[in-house]
């Protein structure tokens, strides 16, 4: 029978873990955790990201601030401000909402961030960092991913892990991630350069999908009993919903969750715990600062 990674139930677990240690440090005299974020333009899926992440810190007790600026910023100006929270002494962790406008250089602004703070991980040093195995802020949608796994204590030692996307922010770590000592399994990488794609998902005993295309991933992609990981959010116009739209995912949930093992959701699989791992690595940079 098919059983459900519950993100949006891990996640309310997780954060009352963390806003108990939050309240614990209080009580010892320390001010809350500080998590910070630079939203550039008007983007609509940018701004309910943020305002999410805002939620979410209020609720685990930390402060939050947000640095919303104009989409014709320059670059050098939102770099002066990214030295300036480098710097600022009662920030602990910070991100720079991405996509950023065309007429920034993104991989220069997040190398530009201290990798002390860089709470999202994505500076070269805390990927670098992770590869090699040594303490890092890894990527929020991957930790979250690890997180499922581990919390729900899927098997993976040895297990065929299959993922498709090889982005920067979520394929690629993801798939060192789940190679390493920690989970122990074999994995092989998908994009969209791979020929006979449908007969290498097959083999997967753990899927991760993350390649942004609606419902791609059907039934006839997915082994029996497999685990599969929907990391695709996307909204569809639906003039049925008082929203106007629906979310799916990147797979097809009709076709695909009766054949799995245990599947995520969409909504309310990775989704909740990409935001608590940003507070976790949050919590952790200002655990490493005060030494707590
Ligand atoms: P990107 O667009 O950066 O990367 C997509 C990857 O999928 C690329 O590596 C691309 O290959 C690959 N791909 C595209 N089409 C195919 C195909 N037909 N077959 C095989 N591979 C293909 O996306 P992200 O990694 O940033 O995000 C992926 C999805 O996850 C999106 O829907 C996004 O909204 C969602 N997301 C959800 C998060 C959450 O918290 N739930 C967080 C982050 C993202 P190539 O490299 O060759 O171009």
């Amino acid at each position: 029978m098919t059983q459900i990674l519950d993100g949006k139930a891990l996640s309310l677990r997780i954060k009352d873990e963390i806003a108990n240690e939050v309240r614990a440090f209080a009580a010892t005299g320390h001010r809350p955790p500080h998590l910070a974020a630079i939203l550039v333009g008007n983007d609509g899926a940018s701004q309910t990201y943020v305002a999410n992440k805002e939620k979410s810190s209020a609720e685990v007790g930390f402060l939050s601030s947000v640095y919303r600026l104009d989409e014709n910023i320059d670059e050098a100006e939102l770099l002066k401000i990214i030295d300036f929270l480098n710097r600022d002494d009662e920030v602990d962790g910070f991100i720079v909402q991405l996509p950023l406008p065309k007429h920034i250089d993104e991989q220069k602004v997040i190398n530009a961030i201290s990798s002390d703070k860089d709470v999202d991980g994505f500076t070269p040093v805390n990927i670098g960092r992770m590869v090699l195995g040594q303490d890092a802020f890894v990527p929020a949608t991957p930790m979250g991913i690890c997180t499922l796994l581990q919390r729900y204590n899927i098997p993976t030692e040895g297990m065929h892990c299959v993922v498709v996307g090889r982005s920067n922010i979520v394929g690629t770590p993801a798939a060192n991630l789940m190679s390493r000592k920690a989970f122990n399994c074999t994995v092989t990488m998908c994009h969209s350069r791979t020929r006979n794609l449908p007969e290498i998902t097959r083999q997967a005993d753990i899927l991760i999908v993350a390649i942004g295309k609606p419902e791609f991933v059907g039934a006839d992609m997915v082994k029996p009993d497999a685990v599969v990981i929907d990391v695709g959010i996307h909204r569809i116009p639906d003039a049925s919903k008082k929203s106007g739209f629906h979310l799916c995912g990147d797979v097809k949930h009709s076709e695909v969750d009766s054949k799995c093992s245990w599947v995520t959701p969409v909504p309310g699989g990775v989704g909740p715990l990409t935001i608590v791992s940003l507070l976790q690595n949050t919590l952790l940079a200002y655990k490493k600062k005060y030494s707590l």
